[in-house]
């Protein structure tokens, strides 16, 4: 039988609806300490069910947008809407939402089963389905059977799944992580980093995660939302962000990114020194300072000489890469090329040699000149 490519696809790939119901509006939010600005005029809708990461450098004012979120810092002006409901000035307790923190922040003197618990006692359920609930929780986490231990004899990880499943017990409609990752070693960092994403596809609860760590973000976010110096420079998906940056701040933050300077031209154009390079479609003046960002991995080399060529000064072995840093023979600049090594050409050989090189148009974007700085 002959089954088409587009049956195929019928077949295997339904199409999934995603809800995209609001379940938080934060409007116009702008938080001052004293005359500092750490939060200036942010407006983000959070959809029914989407993990959110806030990502930025550090004194971004991710940390203190979660905090308004939870009551925990009131904002100077602006609106928090959860739910339809105007959480603005609810006090903390009032809010619905579960907090991890970055320390773990559990109860020292109270058992593991104490711990998680907790806020259901606060609301007086009834004790068998205490018993049950936190049994349930205790399993989610993959700590069954950790009941009477003190958080003293957990390791972090284990003590993060327990502050986990304690934010998690009272069923919120709010999981806010606030660098829960930061503090634990790597190995630990990148297996609860998937039990988390596992665990809140599997709740569905509306996630938010505070994080510094590009490689947190893009591998659990659904969407990123990319802050720098109080004001949200770009929000989209972990492949919009990386692929489309808005900005050469974001083209900076994530990833590894070549800035070239050159001089902005009409017609998808910019002059490096003399040579003409073919770029995505910009909105800068022509003769303007500009920077032309592209990706090491999107630039291609070639033995033969081209319009821009570059002569190899290093070359480092990376596993799936090898990055070859050229400087260019024209003009006064540097690039990095990450050539994959899918076989094991020797690239150390062209140590010192000339080769061509092709910045593709589609993946060159030119940006004002100086604005890629944190
Ligand atoms: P980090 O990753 O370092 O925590 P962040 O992006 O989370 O950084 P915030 O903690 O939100 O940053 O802080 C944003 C800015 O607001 C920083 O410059 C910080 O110094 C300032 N700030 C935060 N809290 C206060 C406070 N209580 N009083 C004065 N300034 C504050």
């Amino acid at each position: 039988m002959h089954t088409t490519m587009t049956s195929l696809l019928a077949a295997d790939a339904p199409i999934v609806m995603t809800p995209t119901t609001p379940h938080l509006r934060i409007e116009a939010v702008t938080k001052r300490f004293g005359t500092f600005t750490a939060l200036d005029n942010i407006s983000l809708t959070i959809n029914e069910g989407e993990f959110v990461c806030f990502l930025g450098p550090s004194g971004c004012g991710k940390t203190t947008l979660l905090r308004t979120i939870a009551g925990l810092a009131r904002q100077t002006a602006g609106t928090l809407i959860q739910r339809d409901k105007d959480i603005s000035t609810l006090p903390t307790q009032a809010r619905d939402f579960g907090i991890v923190f970055q320390s773990y922040a559990l109860f020292p003197n109270l058992t593991v089963f104490n711990n998680v618990a907790y806020g259901l006692r606060n609301r007086r359920v009834e004790r068998s389905r205490i018993q049950a609930r936190v049994s349930e929780l205790l399993a989610l986490v993959n700590l069954t059977g950790s009941d009477n231990k003190y958080p003293a004899a957990l390791s972090g990880g284990q003590q993060q799944r327990v502050a986990l499943a304690r934010a998690l017990a009272t069923e919120p409609g709010l999981l806010l992580l606030d660098e829960p990752l930061s503090a634990l070693d790597a190995r630990v960092r990148g297996h609860l980093r998937s039990q988390i994403k596992a665990l809140q596809a599997r709740l569905g609860v509306t996630t938010i995660m505070v994080t510094h760590d590009q490689e947190e973000a893009l591998t659990m976010a659904d969407r990123i939302v990319v802050m720098n110096h109080g004001v949200i420079e770009q929000v989209g998906t972990p492949a919009e962000i990386y692929h489309q940056p808005a900005s050469a701040f974001v083209a900076s933050f994530i990833g590894s990114m070549n800035f070239l300077e050159v001089t902005a031209q009409g017609d998808n154009q910019a002059l490096l020194g003399t040579t003409p390079c073919a770029c995505l479609s910009h909105t800068l003046k022509v003769g303007q300072a500009a920077q032309l960002a592209i990706r090491p991995e999107a630039v291609a080399l070639s033995r033969q000489a081209g319009a821009l060529n570059g002569e190899v000064i290093g070359i480092e072995f990376l596993g799936p890469f090898q990055r070859v840093t050229l400087r260019l023979t024209d003009v006064d600049q540097t690039l990095i090329a990450d050539v994959p090594s899918r076989d094991s050409t020797d690239l150390s050989l062209y140590q010192g040699q000339v080769l061509g090189i092709h910045l593709p148009a589609e993946a060159a974007r030119l940006y004002p000149a100086g604005s890629s700085q944190q």
